[in-house]
């Protein structure tokens, strides 16, 4: 293990000591001005980790949240995130490759991004982080381009692509031994908020561009502002141990010696994205939606406000439900999903946990021990009310169930 992977590897802390003893740095930016603001006790430590037996899934290990809130960059990050915990592996199954609604996403930004960047034959494209590869092939098969894709939970037989011979995938972590891997785009989608320290990270991707200038850079990951906003605390969970808002994702990336060209949103405001070149060195500030500090200062304020008020709307949805002897399923068994029933308590009432994903049918939630089903479980179930564990789904989901003769009570989640 070299330093660096050594660094890479390293919890925020390694103990769960009063934040006042420990005074941990900030990941992104090293200050000390931390504020915590947010405490979570003993949650499942993976909620995209499958188990296969009910017994396996009770016995997960658990660990603590608490975030921090840097007051010099507006990095977010849970201080008692412990590595030793996580283990990403083929079990892992994040994929939302199964609905339609999320596929056309898929198309639209692969899309985009090839305008924007020029992929097409010749070009190699990188993905940091690929999952089970779904955004590298769909870039490689729209545009000609070649691609080379890295990922521990990475699944080779599920990739049957027409561009599998431009195509190569690495399972492991990303870390300085691919340093020689050089293309003329790298990506990496919904890893970073997996990463504690995020400063290491983004300099090591700054560090194998090295002086090829010409290199365009995309990140996309949870935006952190609507989770505040709002009061959406089922998007805050123990494998996303950091968190960030456009702004701190600039000033991170503007640190590192990165030009930040692109600062956005997208997915119905859910996700962030960044695109970027390499620079000589530190960048200053050019975009006005960059300037978020003080902004996000004061949504950290009022979170614990909007958490508990967003806590007690569904808390009262399902005391009327048990009230009633109705019986409730949740669609969407990811990481929102454990980390709403963490939060929520649910019993008796709670009848099934559905998903589209046929590799997770049959499998068991961490934490809850909850088994997961597929969509035809509901025409013998016949729930009374469906939570959907994000809305942007919700005319899907509504016309799964509609196929199956089913209108139950839908109370989607932001
Ligand atoms: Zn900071």
């Amino acid at each position: 293990m070299t330093e660096l992977q050594r660094r890479l590897a390293q919890p925020l802390t390694k103990s769960a000591r009063p934040l006042a003893s420990t005074a941990p740095a900030c990941q992104a930016c090293g200050s000390s001005e931390l504020e915590s603001f947010y405490e979570l006790r003993n949650v499942p430590a993976h909620s995209c980790l499958l188990l296969p037996t009910r017994q396996e899934a009770l016995a997960f290990p658990r660990g603590d949240i608490e975030l921090v809130f840097c007051h010099d960059c507006g990095f977010i990050g849970n201080v008692r995130f412990d590595i030793g915990l996580n283990q990403y592996s083929a079990a892992y199954e994040e994929t939302q490759a199964f609905s339609p609604r999320f596929l056309r996403f898929l198309d639209e930004i692969c899309n985009d991004q090839i305008r924007k960047f020029g992929l097409g034959p010749g070009v190699t494209a990188l993905e940091i982080g690929c999952g089970k590869g779904e955004f590298l092939t769909t870039l490689c098969e729209l545009s000609g381009c070649s691609g080379i894709g890295i990922d521990p939970g990475y699944r080779p037989e599920r990739n049957r692509s027409t561009a599998a011979g431009r195509m190569q995938f690495i399972v492991d972590l990303y870390g300085p031994r691919y340093a020689h891997l050089q293309a003329e785009y790298v990506s990496c989608r919904h890893t970073l908020e997996h990463i504690a320290p995020v400063q290491d990270f983004v300099r090591l991707v700054r560090e194998t561009i090295g002086n090829r200038h010409h290199v365009n850079v995309f990140f996309e990951l949870p935006d952190m502002e609507r989770v505040l906003e709002q009061g959406i605390f089922w998007d805050i969970y123990y494998e996303h141990c950091t968190y960030f808002t456009r702004g701190s994702l600039a000033r991170l990336f503007r640190a590192e010696g990165f030009d930040v060209q692109g600062l956005y949103k997208a997915y119905d405001g859910q996700y962030l994205m960044v695109e970027a070149k390499p620079a000589g060195g530190p960048t200053a500030a050019t975009l006005p939606q960059e300037a978020d500090l003080a902004s996000t200062a004061a949504l950290v304020k009022k979170f614990k406000a909007e958490h508990d008020s967003r806590l007690g709307e569904i808390a009262a949805a399902a005391s009327r439900w048990r009230q009633a002897g109705k019986q409730v399923a949740i669609w969407g068994s990811g990481s929102k999903c454990v980390s709403l029933i963490s939060s929520l308590q649910l019993g008796d009432e709670l009848q099934a946990i559905v998903d589209i994903n046929p590799h997770k049918h049959g499998k068991f939630l961490a934490g809850s021990g909850r088994e997961i089903v597929g969509p035809d479980a509901l025409t013998t179930l016949r729930p009374d009310a469906v939570i959907i564990m994000n809305s942007i789904y919700t005319e899907e989901i509504r016309h799964e169930l509609a196929t199956r003769g089913l209108q139950p009570e839908l109370l989607p989640l932001a």
